[in-house]
């Protein structure tokens, strides 16, 4: 049976979100041009359950799904490092780092960061030098880390490495002596997410930081990674929308001399109604996707051809959303260049197109 009702559950996280975002949009704005992570506005979500949202009841969270996942993640993003750490901790912790961590994530008190990215390691995650040895009961971590969203402000980094069994994950957390971070790097978009390199020197951790199995790292990531790409997605889906919306609001009302206003013009109407169309099937096939991971299925595929054409159809709509305002919409203050760069580096980071195509070409093919 096919239903495409949301339930009221849904519909009420999907407004909170909406408003939130509303409501802070100027701060918003402001944490991505200054490249300030918004602490103060993370932890107000707390009271909304926005970074406990699929956290189980049990460790203090909304015990929410993927569909709630997304809409949330359609109007606000700062979330994803976190809520990757989360899901993470969700597939692959042992009950004790659960204990230690979901509860205090879904508090807001916890900032998570994915620490995978180096120099000769972007796509592909084999080529990861970062080591990790054993020694006596303690792991040392060595390597450099680059391009990690939130790494000056997480307090729980979960760090990709290479052991003698292969890829392995562990939790390090910023207090570590032998973690350092960089200097802030300056990308065009998640700017609110600040950026450096993560430098591990003979970093120790426990054994119990362990995340997962040593040589379990693939698993980690995939089943992490397939769940908060339908995040991404919908990150990218919510600036096309909102940009396109936008434009149309200001273009309705804006006069072109005696021809009437903006959107009047067949040539925008028509555009107007391509864009929506798109949009509106980037989102169902989001909407597939993330209710397929709701019913237990992987839906590898599927994720990735939510977050492959959500970054093609929410950029060309925000590139009209600016063409329809004209200078209007070529001003900073109306945000269009930030939701741009956010939306690019997101079609990126996280997955890019290649590799969205490529999965979903193995998964039909081999
Ligand atoms: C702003 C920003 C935020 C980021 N945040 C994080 C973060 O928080 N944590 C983290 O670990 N990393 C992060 N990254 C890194 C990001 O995930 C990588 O940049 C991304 O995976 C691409 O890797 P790369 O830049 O090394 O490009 P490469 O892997 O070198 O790829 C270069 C180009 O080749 C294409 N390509 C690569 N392999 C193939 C293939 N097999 N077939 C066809 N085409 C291919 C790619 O699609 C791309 O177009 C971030 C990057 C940016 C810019």
């Amino acid at each position: 049976m096919i239903n495409y009702t949301l339930s009221d559950t849904q519909k009420e996280y999907s407004q909170k979100a909406k408003e939130f975002r509303s409501e802070h949009s100027d701060k918003l704005l402001q944490a991505s041009r200054d490249s300030v992570f918004p602490r103060e506005l993370f932890e107000q979500g707390v009271e909304h359950g926005f970074p406990g949202l699929f956290i189980p009841t049990e460790y203090g969270g909304e015990g929410l799904g993927a569909i709630e996942y997304a809409l949330v993640s359609e109007h606000i993003g700062f979330y994803q490092t976190t809520y990757q750490l989360a899901r993470a901790l969700m597939v692959a912790g042992t009950d004790k780092q659960k204990e230690k961590y979901l509860p205090r994530i879904a508090e807001g008190k916890v900032v998570g960061s994915d620490d995978i990215s180096e120099p000769n390691a972007g796509s592909s995650l084999k080529d990861i030098e970062t080591t990790a040895e054993k020694d006596g009961d303690e792991w040392v971590i060595n390597g450099l880390k680059v391009h990690v969203n939130c790494a000056g402000a997480a307090d729980v980094h979960h760090v990709y490495t290479h052991t003698d069994e292969g890829l392995t994950v562990f939790l390090v957390e910023k207090d570590n002596p032998g973690m350092k971070i960089g200097e802030k790097d300056q990308p065009i978009g998640t700017r609110q997410m600040p950026i450096h390199d993560v430098i591990y020197d003979d970093c120790r951790v426990p054994e119990d930081q362990l995340l997962g199995d040593n040589g379990g790292g693939y698993e980690v990531f995939f089943k992490t990674f397939n769940f908060s790409r339908i995040g991404n997605a919908s990150d990218i889906l919510g600036h096309g929308k909102r940009s396109l919306d936008e434009a149309i609001a200001w273009a309705s009302e804006r006069e072109v001399g005696d021809q009437g206003t903006v959107t009047e013009f067949q040539g925008n109407r028509w555009k107007i109604a391509e864009l929506k169309t798109r949009l509106r099937a980037v989102e169902h096939l989001r909407n597939e996707a993330a209710w397929r991971l709701d019913q237990g299925e992987s839906a590898v595929k599927h994720t990735c051809m939510a977050k492959l054409r959500a970054g093609e159809v929410a950029l060309a709509a925000i590139e009209e959303a600016i063409q329809l305002t004209g200078a209007h919409g070529l001003y900073r203050d109306q945000g269009f260049d930030m939701a741009w760069s956010d939306a690019k580096t997101l079609d990126v980071a996280g997955g890019s197109r290649e590799i969205m195509r490529n999965v979903i070409a193995d998964q039909i093919l081999d």
